[in-house]
């Protein structure tokens, strides 16, 4: 029965803005058909009050006239300030009647959350105001006659409504406030993810890399952590795009990538530094380990066919000295690996 009051929207995606509040337009509407049906029945049956219950049933067709037309139409906006400003001048008009008695004054307290939420900050403290005005008036005529203030089952049945329907709507309100939020989370970390990761090869990108070496300096910094570093090049990679062309050569470094990343240690970092370019952060890890790595590595790849080529790789290796610098630690990384390649590529070359 609920999920059929509750119309999915397919113009109002999760994503869309107006999703929640075609929610809250439906639940509003839901909350006021049940109370409007309630109460013409207890202002009939129980108090005999049938002005009240013509009010009641006003109410009660008006919401569900406004449901059945915002189910046809989706209009957010036009549906949102029909029902507020129903809801406005029923409790306005219900309060002046019973000349505010029988603490008929708490209904008013329902219409800021429903203007506020339906209307925004604007038209919701323009609304509020004009039904608490309306209290305020019905109670100053009601000094004026020294009236005594009575308890009776009908303020009973006031505090009973209007605590049932805060609750109701606050629920709603927490509950689309919490997984907006959660939306939110999700998406943020998803754009955190592509912000550090290279599009082509799925590895990190330079960005990530640069601030991971900056973690790993500092914690080399205080805890005297040895690590060490590997710049990788691929071996006459210019001949893949010259003879295959470029695409061939993109799909040549996604595969080598992957490649790449069975090999590492779960503790090593692996990023592409740029164009056919790898750097690989090993943490922990003095020269020697370090070189039997790089050359555990090369020698893998030369033995594997990636996307039907076989290639090689040229890499340079070099540990974290006292007094280093990022530039500097990346620097003689480099010269090692151009010493690889001086001295004729497929090899491992340390500093
Ligand atoms: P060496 O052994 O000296 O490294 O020779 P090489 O041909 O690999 O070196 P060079 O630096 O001359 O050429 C690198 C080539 O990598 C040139 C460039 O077209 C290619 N390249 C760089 N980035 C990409 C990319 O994203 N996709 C493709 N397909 N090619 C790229
Ligand atoms: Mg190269
Ligand atoms: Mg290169």
């Amino acid at each position: 029965m609920l999920k059929f009051w509750y119309k999915e929207f397919p113009q109002f995606p999760q994503e869309n803005p107006d999703y929640w509040r075609a929610r809250l337009i439906q639940h509003a509407l839901l909350i006021g058909t049940v109370f409007f049906s309630l109460l013409a029945l207890i202002n009939l049956f129980y108090f005999h009050a049938y002005s009240l219950a013509l009010l009641d049933s006003v109410g009660f067709c008006l919401t569900l006239a406004i449901y059945a037309w915002f189910r046809r139409s989706a209009n957010v906006n036009l549906a949102a300030w029909a029902f507020a400003l129903l809801a406005t001048a029923l409790v306005s008009w219900f309060v002046i009647m019973v000349e505010g008695r029988s603490h008929s004054l708490m209904w008013a307290t329902l219409i800021p959350p429903f203007t506020f939420f339906l209307l925004g900050r604007q038209w919701g403290s323009v609304l509020s105001a004009i039904v608490f005005s309306v209290c305020a008036l019905v109670v100053y005529q009601q000094v004026q006659t020294q009236v005594a203030v009575t308890f009776t089952v009908g303020s009973l049945l006031n505090v009973i409504e209007v605590a049932i329907a805060h609750l109701l709507i606050f629920r709603f309100y927490e509950r689309s406030r919490s997984t907006a939020y959660q939306h939110l989370a999700g998406k943020t970390e998803q754009i955190r993810k592509l912000a550090e990761t290279d599009s082509l090869t799925g590895l990190h990108n330079r960005e990530k890399l640069d601030r991971e070496l900056e973690q790993i300096f500092t914690d080399a910094l205080q805890h005297e952590d040895g690590f060490s570093l590997m710049l990788l090049d691929l071996d006459h990679f210019k001949q893949i795009n010259d003879q295959f062309g470029h695409l061939e050569g993109d799909k040549v470094l996604a595969e080598l990538s992957d490649s790449l990343r069975t090999h590492m240690r779960q503790q090593d970092l692996l990023a592409r530094w740029g164009g056919e370019e790898f750097v690989v952060v090993l943490p922990k890890t003095g020269i020697d380990n370090a070189a039997e790595l790089a050359e555990r590595l090369r020698s893998r790849i030369a033995a594997t066919s990636i996307h039907g080529h076989h290639l090689t790789i040229s890499i340079g290796v070099a540990q974290y000295q006292a007094g280093d610098t990022i530039p500097l630690l990346l620097e003689r990384t480099d010269q090692a690996l151009y010493e690889a390649k001086h001295k004729g590529r497929n090899r491992v070359v340390v500093r």
